[in-house]
């Protein structure tokens, strides 16, 4: 099992998070929702444990820089709240690029702060007519006196409203046609504006946001890999994030398994207790193996991503796609086995539920995925 292989450091730290969540978030889900409001005091919480250290290799300040430790995390924060697991899911996109493809000024610059959660970080790839289609993007950077002029707008852009460093994806001009490249974009500077923040289904405590570039300056310094790399940017970040994507999925299956299991247990009808109705059982067993089949499956692509093993474009995918299947499938059955309660706010399901569809769009919808995994299976994958 891949507890097994969790170092003392690691199960403690799973334990503190469990423990933080439990004790000090949970009461307050409910109310995070209804702001639908980044919550700024759970950011300070996560400085205060140190939690955005999570994103950051241990040279820059961080825990550990292993996806296995990130996604256990993840795990245990969306377990208790989706919305809330987003701010450090969010931070773990926005570094993740520059963990990858910085240069040593740019880590030093943004890593350290990044993983105190002293900067946030935010990622800007989609655009209204550039969703699954990303090359579609009409972003455009021109050389400018001593570096690039950003014009453009992205849709959908996760915290961009309180982020102080976006990595923003434009076209640039290559020797034939153009490229994407990826730019280091800091918020305060001029002509960046967000100029609507979306009402959602659910994860409203993470603000989904539109922004536009007009005419931003951003110093040569500040392109990401080198110029014309950054579809390679965005995939490469996209198979680390999506595993911890899946993990956040499995999170929110899990916690609506933990309410269902206390639930059946003390609703009595026809003189029993639901969880003694074989046929409540057999929804049970169904959805209990689901999310362990999931948990197996996103330990395992993390711990392959951590070994180097080659594959993770596949794996990621697979994580991602049977985790966001799980959870919306998880939580439909969690309300349906709470009857009228599972639909109100109060016992806490239909949360669950409105969060888990998220995870079968975002970080690329599934219909990709599916395809993509059998691709890269038919190019010799094992
Ligand atoms: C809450 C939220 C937060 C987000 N945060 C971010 C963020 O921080 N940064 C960022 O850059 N983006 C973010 N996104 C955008 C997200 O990644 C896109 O919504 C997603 O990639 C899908 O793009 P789209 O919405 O334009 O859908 P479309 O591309 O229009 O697709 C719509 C549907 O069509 C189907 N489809 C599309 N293409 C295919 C295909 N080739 N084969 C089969 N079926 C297909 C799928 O069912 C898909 O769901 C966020 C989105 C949401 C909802």
């Amino acid at each position: 099992m891949y507890h097994a292989t969790f170092s003392d450091e690691q199960q403690a730290v799973i334990k503190m998070v469990r423990e933080l969540m439990l004790e000090q978030v949970s009461a307050r889900t409910v109310e995070v929702e209804e702001r639908g409001e980044f919550p700024h005091w759970l950011a300070e919480l996560f400085k205060r444990y140190d939690l955005f250290g999570v994103a950051v290799p241990e040279e820059y300040g961080g825990i550990d820089g292993l996806v296995v430790t990130e996604v256990a995390v993840l795990e245990q924060m969306a377990r208790v709240s989706g919305a809330c697991s987003m701010i450090l899911g969010v931070q773990c996109l926005g570094s993740a690029p520059i963990v990858l493809f910085g240069d040593d000024a740019q880590k030093e610059r943004w890593l350290p702060r990044l993983a105190t959660g002293e900067v946030m970080g935010a990622f800007a790839l989609t655009e209204a007519n550039a969703g699954s289609d990303v090359r579609a993007m009409t972003s455009r950077a021109v050389p400018g006196d001593g570096g690039w002029v950003l014009n453009g707008r992205k849709v959908f852009i996760s915290h961009a409203n309180i982020a102080d460093v976006v990595v923003y994806f434009a076209k640039t001009k290559a020797a034939k046609g153009e490229e994407i490249t990826a730019f280091l974009v800091e918020t305060d500077c001029e002509g960046f504006e967000v100029d609507k923040i979306e009402h959602k289904m659910g994860l409203r405590g993470s603000p989904t946001c539109s922004l536009v570039v007009e005419n931003v300056f951003v110093p040569a310094g500040n392109v990401l890999g080198s110029v014309g790399q950054g579809l390679g940017v965005a995939l490469e970040t996209l198979y680390k994030t999506r595993i911890a994507s899946a993990a956040q999925a499995l999170g929110v299956a899990q916690g609506a398994l933990d309410i269902v299991a206390t639930y059946v247990k003390e609703r009595e009808q026809f003189g029993r207790p639901l969880a003694r109705n074989p046929v409540v059982q057999a929804k049970l067993g169904r959805m209990i193996t689901q999310v362990e089949a999931a948990r197996t499956l996103i330990y395992t692509a993390a711990a392959r991503y951590d070994d180097d093993q080659g594959d993770k474009a596949r794996f990621s995918s697979m994580a991602k796609l049977f985790a966001s299947d799980t959870a919306m499938t998880v939580t439909t059955d969690a309300v349906q086995l709470m009857g009228g309660y599972g639909y109100m706010v109060e016992y806490g399901a239909e949360q669950f539920m409105r969060d888990a569809k998220v995870f079968q769009i975002f970080e690329g919808a599934n219909e990709l995925h599916e395809t993509g995994i059998a691709r890269e299976f038919l190019r010799g994958g094992t």
